[in-house]
């Protein structure tokens, strides 16, 4: 086994390391006195600081910045989404695609889980099925794309469906930004989610994306900040943050690099160990993201082996970190259970090159 003097980081999904400039906008932030909420020159100062981060947010998502509200992450967003419409009344139901984030599926029954295919994308002939009945307004959640497999949802076409249906559309697009070209508004889903660490910002911030003139009851209530939407006093610094990644993301055009890194690296491991098995090959992917099992392996005994050797993967998805059972996701792809015991994701950046992928192999191949 080789022992790597330096780490070698292959897990951008579970977060990705801060881009350039945003500690310092983290640091400047928490920096100034006051409270955004006060109407004094240091609280007006912190309440600028959070409007800019707002502007920056709603150009990297294409919307208006009233339509951004600031939340502790991820989690919160989609809570606040599911919760807050079902709050307020104007949905009775909720659906989800089975392989939704927990965030998002454990809001939903079982039997109001939507079947995907076995390459990883949801089956829109279930979703028409799952819906056909409904009369109630409800509510349909599909993530932009899979945080552990990499698969990309078909979010337009399943918008187009839940609306004809009169239904709402929400989508957890926190794995898009950064990975893919992104155009919100032709995706046409009725909320979004997105999360400022996976796209190099802080961890603990994130935000909610209103397309829609409805507004969600909110799910934390006390001091009325976000304009009554979300309650307590702002993350100012992590917004500042997030606000300095978006920045930037707004910018990135060229995915082609990764993708070509993460293609070699997908031939390599098959060159290695042929009878591995790489998950949703056959669909669009992010390009960052490759899905590996090993038969007969199992996924933490690659995890921890690979962290001695120096390498950062994981199984399935960081969330679940600590529960030892196969992901939902591949088994709702059909994967048999042992071999969904037997994978492990890698997920690579801006930062990783051929040569950490190369060493990545060798160790992969030695386990
Ligand atoms: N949604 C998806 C698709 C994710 O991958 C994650 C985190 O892994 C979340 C939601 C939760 O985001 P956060 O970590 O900001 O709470």
């Amino acid at each position: 086994m080789t022992v790597q003097n330096t780490r070698i980081y292959l897990d951008y999904n579970a977060t990705a390391p801060v881009l350039p400039g945003v500690a310092s906008a983290v640091i400047s932030a928490l920096e100034l006195k006051g409270n955004a909420s006060s109407v004094h020159a240091e609280g007006r100062a912190k309440r600028s600081t959070i409007e800019k981060a707002r502007d920056s947010v709603s150009r990297l998502t294409g919307s208006l910045s009233s339509s951004v509200t600031f939340t502790s992450g991820g989690t919160e967003a989609n809570t606040t989404i599911v919760q807050g419409l079902l709050k307020s009344g104007f949905i009775s139901s909720v659906l989800c695609s089975s392989v939704e984030h927990p965030s998002v599926l454990e809001h939903v029954s079982v039997d109001s889980r939507v079947a995907v295919s076995a390459n990883g994308a949801l089956d829109l002939h279930a979703l028409e099925h799952a819906i056909k009945d409904h009369t109630d307004p409800f509510l349909f959640c599909l993530m932009l794309a899979n945080n552990e497999t990499g698969v990309i949802q078909p979010v337009k076409e399943a918008a187009a469906i839940v609306h004809d249906h009169g239904g709402l559309l929400f989508c957890d697009a926190v794995q898009g930004p950064g990975k893919i070209h992104l155009d919100f508004n032709s995706l046409g889903a009725d909320f979004y989610s997105i999360s400022a660490h996976k796209i190099g910002g802080p961890q603990g911030v994130g935000c909610v994306v209103s397309n829609s003139n409805i507004d969600l009851s909110p799910v934390l209530i006390g001091g009325g900040q976000e304009r009554m939407r979300r309650s307590g006093t702002e993350n100012v610094s992590g917004i500042a943050g997030f606000g300095a990644a978006a920045d930037l993301v707004v910018q990135m055009d060229d995915f082609r690099p990764i993708a070509n890194l993460r293609d070699k690296l997908e031939e390599a491991l098959i060159q290695v160990r042929p009878d591995a098995v790489v998950f949703g090959q056959e669909v669009s992917r992010i390009p960052n993201t490759t899905n590996v099992a090993i038969p007969g392996l199992s996924s933490e005994r690659q995890v921890i082996k690979l962290d001695l050797s120096g390498f950062s993967v994981s199984a399935g998805s960081a969330c679940s970190s600590g529960k030892v059972s196969a992901s939902h996701v591949l088994l709702a792809m059909g994967v048999p259970t042992e071999l969904a015991g037997s994978a492990i994701r890698i997920s690579i950046g801006a930062k990783t090159s051929c040569d950490d992928l190369r060493a990545f192999v060798d160790a992969w191949a030695d386990l």
